[in-house]
């Protein structure tokens, strides 16, 4: 008869079984991420810098009509905003693949497309604020200013200011306390408003100039520096992302803050397990996809075709039909998910609460109202991941998103599922998401990792 030790869940904080050389690898896998993160603000940063690491592992980018044998490394790119890699595995297609899919765009301000504009002497840049943000969280905050001005010519320029030490950072002003009586009494959703969300960009004004003395002299500062004019931010793509540096957190340094966790911490996780798997029997693939935070829609979102496109031409090299390598293929997806925050209890429903240091969290379903909008795996998928998280010692937790009819969300999974492909939501908790400065548990990070890695490494038929 089973003890009851194997009769009841085992809910355990993975500290207690970690031994010293995991918790080693564990810190040197999570300075390389808070590197990384510190340094990928953007989808399209994340892109290129994901690129510049998989090229260094042999990986190239992939040309159609390319040969490609057992263990060849490619990557595809997608307007550089969205990113597919692949290890061809021993393996043909019609066995399927295995697939990673995360997002790497994070909740943000975005540009207007006539941003700027001058009030009472002092310069401002309208903002439209992209995904799901608590608005009251940005004004007061430092912000670098990070995109691409695509010129009439198709020239484009890559700016990023604030980053680098020596350069302005921005910031959106918030009204004295002294003085705001009346705005206290608003509700939090209300108290900051989308059209209030202007970002302050200068105070000196251009004598030579009749009006708009301010406004001009940064034109003019814009027009020195980048040889820009107006006009051209009509064709760019420019967000204000938080300015701060990524750090850790705590006494005991065991967490990680930072902008952009969600869901750059799992697309992370993910490339570096593609990038650290040896010769895989089943192919593996990572897909990055843009746009998750507004619907997963454009060109780039996870419902674009490219993903489709990227698949087919592998297929086509080894004379197999996409939908059987679909139908055969397993997907992770891999996003971040809301962690048991003590602070706000009421918000969760503790059994189903993904806890910080308990591992990685493997979400059944998200969604909201009944289960709507989620592709809900099987129980049949359920039970694929834990005998696979078992057979590799990865520490994991069930979760669910938070007390049912208080909200909801979801993830690129239904996208990938609608693509008659097994997907099952995984990911790292996250306190304050969506936040400009969102808190990860470093354990989870690392376990996340490693059952990505478990995943590319499955060699089990289905
Ligand atoms: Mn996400
Ligand atoms: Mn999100």
């Amino acid at each position: 008869m089973a003890v009851d030790g194997e009769l009841r869940l085992k809910k355990e904080n993975g500290y207690k079984s970690i031994s010293a050389g995991d918790m080693a690898k564990m810190e040197e896998y999570c300075k390389g991420y808070m590197d990384f993160l510190n340094e990928s603000r953007t989808e399209r940063e994340f892109v290129c810098n994901s690129v510049e690491k998989a090229e260094a592992m042999g990986f190239t980018a992939y040309v159609p009509g390319m040969k490609l044998d057992a263990g060849s490394k490619i990557y595809c790119k997608n307007r550089g905003k969205a990113l597919m890699l692949a290890v061809i595995g021993k393996k043909d297609l019609s066995h399927g693949a295995l697939i990673a899919g995360a997002h790497i765009d994070s909740p943000r301000l975005d540009l207007k497309p006539i941003p700027l504009y001058e009030s009472d002497e002092l310069c401002f840049m309208k903002t439209h604020y992209y995904g799901m943000i608590k608005k009251y969280q940005w004004p007061a905050i430092p912000l670098e200013l990070h995109g691409t001005v695509v010129l009439k010519s198709g020239r484009k320029l890559n700016v990023q200011i604030g980053r680098k030490p020596g350069e302005p950072k921005f910031t959106i002003s918030d009204l004295l306390p002294q003085l705001a009586d009346e705005q206290m009494k608003k509700t939090l959703a209300n108290g900051i408003t989308g059209e209030g969300l202007n970002i302050l960009a200068g105070s000196v004004p251009d004598a030579e100039e009749e009006s708009e003395q301010v406004k001009i002299a940064i034109l003019k500062i814009l027009n020195r520096k980048y040889g820009i004019k107006e006009e051209d931010f009509i064709s760019a793509e420019l967000a204000a992302v938080p300015a701060f540096d990524v750090a850790e957190l705590g006494f005991d340094k065991s967490l990680i803050g930072g902008y952009g966790h969600d869901d750059r911490v799992c697309a992370y996780a993910a490339l570096q397990a593609l990038l650290d798997v040896p010769e895989p029997e089943y192919s593996c693939v990572c897909i990055f996809a843009d746009k998750e935070e507004s619907g997963s829609m454009g060109v780039t979102g996870m419902q674009s075709r490219a993903f489709e496109a990227f698949m087919a031409e592998l297929c086509m090299q080894q004379g197999v039909l996409l939908s059987r390598c679909f139908e055969k293929s397993f997907c992770l997806s891999a996003d971040a998910c809301a962690a048991y925050d003590p602070n706000y209890a009421d918000a969760y429903e503790k059994t189903h609460a993904a806890l910080f240091n308990h591992g990685v969290s493997i979400m059944k379903y998200t969604g909201s109202g009944g289960k709507a909008g989620t592709s809900d795996a099987s129980a049949e998928t359920v039970a694929c991941l834990r005998d696979l998280f078992e057979r590799n010692h990865i520490v994991w937790q069930m979760a669910g998103l938070g007390r049912i009819d208080l909200g909801g969300g979801g993830t690129v999974a239904k996208y990938v599922s609608v693509r008659n492909i097994e997907t099952i939501d995984i990911g790292v908790p996250v306190i304050s998401m969506h936040s400009p400065f969102e808190v990860a548990a470093k354990y989870d990070c690392y376990m996340t990792y490693r059952a990505l890695l478990a995943h590319f490494q499955n060699d089990k038929e289905r």
